[in-house]
Order: C-alpha cells, then sequence, then structure tokens
C-alpha cells in the first residue's frame, strides 16, 4: 500500500507542460501564455477625449464660472475614428466625442454638461485645469512594455488587453486533449435504460465531463468489453490522438480485470493500492512513443471521482501550463459524528453549508447520505468531500475537517 501523497508524487514528477502552438487569440481563451507578450504599441494609442465635450486651451477658461460663462467659437467636431492631425488654435474650441484623438494645442476638455452645448458658438461655465478628461498616449500601456507574463491564463480580460495592443496569433500551452475510456462487459451506452446485469457507462460522462469542466478537450471512446485484445487496440489507437489517456474499470482484483491484466506489463505503467477511500487500486504509467501519461482509475463511480479530483486533475492543470491547485479547501465544522477508515485517507462525501453567526460565518460539513463506493446518488448531492488524514481515528460532531469543493462553494458576502 502507498500513500496518497506518493501515487501523486509519481504522477505529477511525470507529466510536463504541453509543447507551445500558435492559435488565434479568440481559440486561446482558457490556455495560458507560453510566452511573455511585450507590445509594441502605447495605450492609449494616441492622445484622446475621455468625454463628449470640448476640445480647449485650458487658458482660455480661467475666468469662466456659471455666472460669467467664458464663450468660445466651435471651429469643427472631431469624431471617434477621425484619423486627420488637427491643430487648435488658442481662443478657439472643437466639439469632440469620448475617443476621438485631441487637436494639437488643445490641453483639456470641458464635458458637454459644463457648456450650453453650442454648435457654433459654446458657452462654458466653468475654469478647467489643464489635462483635464484628456486621455495621455502611452498612460496605460508604454510601448515596449511586457504586458502579459509566461504562465497568464487567457480569460476575457487578458484576451482584450493583448487584442487592444495588435495581437493576432499567441503562443500558448495547448489544452490537454484527454481520451477517456470506459471498461466492463456489464455497461451499456447512455441514454438507454439499462437491463437486468446491465450498468449505464455513467462514469464515462462523468470523467468526459470532467474533463471539460477542468477546460481540457476530452473524447469519449465508449464502451469496451472486458476482452483483452479489444481493450488492447483501443487504448493503442487512442494513444495516437490524446495527451492524457484515462480509463475506469478492470484494475481490482476481479477475474476480468482487463485493464490491469493489459497494461501491467507495459510501458512504466504501475498498478498500486493506494492507501485512501474511495479509490484505493490506481495505475499509472506513461506509454507509447510519445509517453503519453495513462491514468487507470477504478470501475466504482464514486472512486473514479475521487481518482480524477485528487490525480488526474492536478496532472491535467500542471500539463496545461496552470498550477497544480487552483481550489482552496475550506475549512468547516462537522456537523455530526461519523465513522472513517483505519490508515487511509478518507474522502468523504458531504454538504457544506454555510454558517453565520455574531462570531463570522463559516461553514459545517454533514455527510451527504450513502457512502459506499457505488452510491451516485450522494455524490451527485454532495458539494464536497471532507478529507480525513489516515491517521484520524474519528470524526466527532464539533471537529474541525478539511473539505475540497466539488464545485462554487457560497462565499461569505
Ligand atoms: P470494476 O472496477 O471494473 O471492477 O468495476 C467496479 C464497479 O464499478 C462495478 O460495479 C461496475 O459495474 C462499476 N462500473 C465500472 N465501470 C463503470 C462505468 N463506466 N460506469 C458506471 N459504473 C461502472
Ligand atoms: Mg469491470
Amino acid at each position: 500500500m502507498i500513500t496518497v501523497q506518493e501515487h501523486l508524487s509519481r504522477i505529477v514528477d511525470c507529466v510536463q507542460r504541453l509543447p507551445p502552438i500558435g492559435l488565434d487569440l479568440l481559440d486561446a481563451q482558457g490556455c495560458v501564455l507560453a510566452e511573455a507578450v511585450t507590445s509594441e504599441v502605447p495605450l492609449p494609442g494616441f492622445r484622446n477625449s475621455a468625454m463628449d465635450g470640448y476640445a480647449v486651451h485650458a487658458a482660455d477658461l480661467a475666468a469662466a464660472s456659471q455666472t460669467a460663462p467664458v464663450t468660445l467659437p466651435v471651429v469643427r467636431d472631431i469624431v471617434a475614428g477621425n484619423t486627420e492631425t488637427l491643430s487648435l488654435a488658442p481662443g478657439q474650441s472643437m466639439r469632440i466625442m469620448t475617443g476621438a484623438p485631441m487637436p494639437e494645442g488643445a490641453d483639456a476638455v470641458v464635458p458637454v454638461e459644463g457648456t450650453d452645448g453650442g454648435l457654433l458658438m459654446v458657452a462654458v461655465l466653468a475654469s478647467v485645469s489643464v489635462g483635464q478628461y484628456v486621455r495621455q498616449a502611452g498612460e496605460d500601456v508604454v510601448a515596449g512594455d511586457v504586458v502579459m507574463d509566461d504562465g497568464t491564463r487567457l480569460e476575457p480580460r487578458q484576451i482584450a488587453l493583448l487584442a487592444a495592443v495588435g495581437t493576432g496569433v499567441v503562443r500558448v500551452t495547448p489544452k490537454p486533449r484527454v481520451v477517456v475510456i470506459s471498461t466492463g462487459d456489464e455497461l451499456i451506452e447512455p441514454g438507454t435504460r439499462p437491463g437486468f446485469g446491465q450498468v449505464v457507462d455513467s462514469n464515462g460522462l462523468m470523467l468526459t465531463a470532467a474533463v471539460r469542466a477542468l477546460d481540457c478537450i476530452p473524447f469519449r471512446v465508449g464502451c469496451v468489453p472486458d476482452d483483452a485484445q479489444t481493450f488492447r487496440s483501443t487504448i493503442e489507437s487512442h494513444l495516437r490522438r490524446a495527451d492524457a489517456v484515462i480509463t475506469t474499470g478492470g484494475v481490482s482484483m476481479g477475474a476480468c480485470d482487463t485493464v490491469k491484466e493489459v497494461l501491467s506489463s507495459v510501458g512504466t505503467m504501475r498498478f498500486d493500492k493506494v492507501a485512501m477511500q474511495p479509490g484505493m487500486p490506481q495505475g499509472f504509467g506513461v506509454l507509447g512513443e510519445d509517453e503519453i501519461p495513462v491514468f487507470t482509475l477504478p470501475g466504482n463511480p464514486v472512486s473514479a471521482l475521487v481518482s480524477f479530483e485528487v490525480f488526474v486533475a492536478p496532472a491535467l492543470r500542471l500539463m496545461a501550463g496552470r498550477p497544480q491547485h487552483e481550489i482552496s479547501m475550506v475549512t468547516a465544522v462537522a456537523a455530526h459524528d461519523w465513522a472513517v477508515p483505519f490508515g487511509k485517507v478518507q474522502f468523504a462525501r458531504v454538504v457544506l453549508s454555510q454558517t453565520s453567526s455574531r462570531d463570522g460565518s463559516g461553514h459545517t460539513a454533514a455527510i451527504a447520505g450513502l457512502q459506499g463506493s457505488h452510491a451516485l446518488g450522494s455524490l451527485a448531492g454532495a458539494n464536497a468531500l471532507a478529507v480525513i488524514p489516515a491517521d484520524v481515528t474519528s470524526v466527532r460532531a464539533g471537529d474541525q475537517v478539511l473539505c475540497h469543493p466539488l464545485g462554487p462553494v457560497l462565499v461569505a458576502s
């Protein structure tokens, strides 16, 4: 028996950030930059108006007030998109729109609200300071600056900045393509009602969805029977299109544990018992010329999901160039006593609820229902896994437990 940490370390030491590729900016959403990006242009690219109003020489309006407005001729309009170089003579104004280039000479903008809105002549009702409502070229981004570091994840905001500085294609770490293979003679395709002895391949859908939820690219192969030859050829054919492979089922001690049987002596594959509940039978190794990481997860649905969260997700994040952990653990108070296994880390399905009192807010964790590793009902009803270390012998109501959220957990507002 090995520890959870030993198994995870072995995986993490084996996987590598994927080699970079060039992608159009929008296609790179969710990827991380594989190199720093330097801007060749300043932002704003030119001095422009922050308001709809009038471009002026501030000095002309030094004496302007509500009771003694200063009137200036309006010599032209400047709209956003104007590309002429214009110049404003002292004693004059130009009507200017938000984002339009400032004429040379003008050093301030009077917002339309501070005027009578005149088209040929404008009465200005207050003085303005130099630079007022003017966006200076380069005040946001200086040309030559590194605007984004290697490893930055491209969310909508980052995409906007890269677009603004003129980037079309970015070099990023691609999202891992992950093949999901379910094994078992009992499995039938989702969407069909199972007959006696049949089981719907819920793991296949769950793991495919989990890969997608992690912002990686899943490919679900479907159900493969417990036949060594079929399984071998299936995994071989998919190794070519994958950055990682996840299998489920066939790794325990049964008579038809095909995955273990076929892969035991291949590549660097190793099958271990990991001191955890659920999820004890685990296999991992790299296969094929390209040394593709292969995770062989147990077939029991809860074991498969826990294994994904604990072992596969950290590895996929690293391959994607992201941090190994992106989820903050939540400390909660056990709502009641519950039984824990001896000498194994327990991943208990719990419902985390937010509590608030005068002392502040916190979370309680209550067991989500039947804890068997086959019990999908309690898995679907849970929103976290309480992680109880191997050396803890009991959980009592009121104990603090560390929980790994499985989805959004309410945060005190
Ligand atoms: P195994 O690990 O193959 O011995 O399977 C353990 C248990 O998980 C059995 O009850 C299987 O029917 C169930 N199981 C295996 N694979 C799947 C799957 N893809 N979807 C749902 N249940 C599964
Ligand atoms: Mg099986």
